[in-house]
Order: C-alpha cells, then structure tokens, then sequence
C-alpha cells in the first residue's frame, strides 16, 4: 500500500528536532533509520501527517566510554553496535544482539533509538538494556530526562516518552559477564523468545543477577524470580539450571501468534533463559581465568 501524504524535514540538530516536534503539535513523527515506521505507514497503521529526519544529527550516533559507563548514541545503526571494539571488549553482549537483528540491510539503517522507542514486542535490544539496568537519556521542549530500562516499557508499542522526547543516547556499565539468547522467527529473525542475562560476580559466586525477557509477552520485561534465584548461588551449572526453571513464574500474559503459540513460547521461556546464564557464566569463568594467569593477586575480586 501507499501511505498518505506527508511533510518531510530534516533536523539539523537536536534543538532543532525538539523543536520541529513541538511546533508540529503531536502531528509529527521522527524518523531515523524507518526500518519500523516505513512499514507501518505502508500499511497506513501509523499516518503521521510530518517526518522528521534525525538520522544526520550531528553527535546523535557513536559508541564511547566516559567515566566507566559506555554511551551509545540514540542514531547508532545496529551495524555500528554489532562491530563496536569497544563494546566487544567491553560489553559484547551488546555487540552480539545487535548482529542478530533482522539481515544486513536493516543492520545497516535500523537505530538504537528507533528500536527502543518503537518498543515491538519481539524487539531484541529491550531485553538487553533491561539486563544491563541501562539509563535511557531523552530530551524534550521541557529539558532533560533519564528514565532507568526497567521503568521504559510499559506496554506493547508504549514507552515513557512524551510525543515530542527524542531518545539521545543509552547509557550503562559494562558488564562482560552477560550473553543474549534468542529463539528467531525464521524470516525476520525477529524474537519469539529472546533472554539477556547479565551476571555480578565475586568470589565465585552470582552476587546479583539481572535477567531481561522479550517476545514473549506485550512488552520487555526482567524476570526477578530468576534474578532472585540466582542471588548468592554458586557460580555454577547447577545452580543455573535450577533458577532457569523459575523463569516462567508470574508471566500472567503469553503471545500467541501465527510463529508460535502460548504454549509454545511459555515451554521456551526457561530454556532460553538457560542457554543466555550459560553464556554469561561461560562468560565469567573465561574472565577469571584470564585474570587466574595473569596474577595470583587478582584471583577472587569482583567481576561483573
Ligand atoms: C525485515 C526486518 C527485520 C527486522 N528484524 C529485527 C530483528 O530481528 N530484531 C529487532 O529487534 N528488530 C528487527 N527489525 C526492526 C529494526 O531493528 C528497526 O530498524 C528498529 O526497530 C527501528 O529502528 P529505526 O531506526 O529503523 O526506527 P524508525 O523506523 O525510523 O522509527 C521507529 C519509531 O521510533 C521513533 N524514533 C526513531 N528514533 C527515535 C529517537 N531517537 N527518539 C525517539 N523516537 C524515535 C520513530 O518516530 C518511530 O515511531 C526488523 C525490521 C525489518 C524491516
């Protein structure tokens, strides 16, 4: 389908975006990569009567490290994220999401941003910002505003963000002890099940677990059930295994689709939440050891 007409504008900067939006009156959408909102306006679900292009803003992309917390900018395509050094040192869980989202053309113009504020159920970045407890820093006509990942989602295709927000940037403390797990619709390799979970560890031992969820219900979602489970456990299989059967405790609402139903995904909730503890604890026990050789003084400290 064709979708309606509409007014295109590109933003210069940010000011300028938020200024565009709130002149627009609610009328207006951003565009940035469109890999989300193209679609929907072909099918005429969303008609926005405005675009705003914000994938030229000078400053909205780019991946760096400042004070021990990674900044990823809102205009950073997934491409970027997935071949980020520095994220793959850092923090690769982020890295390998990111390279499992949907194929070499959307990776190529698909945002952080985009994915978080358009927030589809079976988007795979929610899981992960929700399991590295992430700040999602957004500005609008009134200033400033950082609004924790565990608080963002709030239902399918809604998110704390005002109509005239713009997401800035995603920022977190790297963990490397994390991994994401996800059980792909085989065309858009979207998620029907899709877990990140991220692991605090000390003296062998799960200090603090965060586990985020995707796919599965009408918006991303931490499993603490999990999380609570794993809290002072033994860093190992056993234990993992054991807090993983926890994981479909208190999901009240599963999806059923034409990729999968309820059941279905309810039966594959504790296996990818399994195979993504497995992953970080692989993850931490290869850290340790690196650490084990490079000297007896560092054996025993706090991993994350
Ligand atoms: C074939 C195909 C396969 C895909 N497979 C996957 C997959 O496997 N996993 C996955 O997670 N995703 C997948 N996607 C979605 C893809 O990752 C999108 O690129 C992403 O969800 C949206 O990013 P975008 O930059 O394209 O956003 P756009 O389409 O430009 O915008 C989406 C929405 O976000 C808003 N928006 C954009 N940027 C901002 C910002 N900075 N601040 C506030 N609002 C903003 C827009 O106004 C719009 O409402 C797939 C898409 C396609 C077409």
């Amino acid at each position: 389908m064709i979708p309606t007409p509409f007014d295109y504008a590109r933003a210069t900067s940010l000011d300028d975006a938020v200024a565009k939006l709130k002149a627009s009156g609610g009328r207006a959408k951003l565009i940035a990569g469109g890999h989300s909102l193209v679609p929907l306006m072909k099918f005429r679900l969303s008609e926005p009567a405005a675009l705003i292009d914000i994938a030229r803003i000078p400053g909205l992309s780019g991946i760096r490290e400042q004070e021990g917390r990674i900044h990823i900018g809102a205009g950073t395509v997934h491409h970027d994220v997935a071949s980020s050094a520095l994220l793959r040192d850092k923090c690769p869980v982020v890295a390998d999401t990111a390279a499992q989202i949907g194929d070499p053309q959307v990776r190529h113009r698909g945002t952080l941003g985009g994915s978080l504020a358009h927030a589809d159920p079976a988007a795979d970045y929610p899981a992960v910002v929700l399991a590295l407890d992430a700040d999602i820093h957004l500005k609008g006509p009134k200033g400033w505003r950082v609004v924790k990942a565990s608080d963002f989602f709030k239902d399918l295709f809604t998110v704390d963000m005002e109509a005239d927000e713009i997401i800035v940037s995603v920022q977190f403390a790297p963990v490397r002890a994390a991994a994401y797990a996800k059980l792909h619709q085989r065309a858009s390799r979207y998620a029907i099940v899709g877990v990140a979970a991220a692991l605090d560890v000390s003296g062998g031992r799960v200090e603090s677990a965060r586990v985020g969820l995707t796919g599965a219900g009408s918006h991303a979602t931490r499993l603490t059930a999990v999380e609570q489970a794993l809290a002072g456990q033994p860093l190992t299989p056993a234990a993992i295994g054991a807090a993983a059967e926890r994981a479909g405790a208190g999901l009240t609402h599963v999806n059923a689709d034409i990729h999968a139903s309820e059941d279905y995904r309810r039966a594959m909730v504790p296996v990818f939440t399994r195979r993504a503890l497995e992953g970080a604890l692989r993850r931490a026990t290869a850290s340790t050891a690196g650490r084990q050789r490079s000297g007896p003084s560092s054996s025993g400290t706090r991993w994350r």
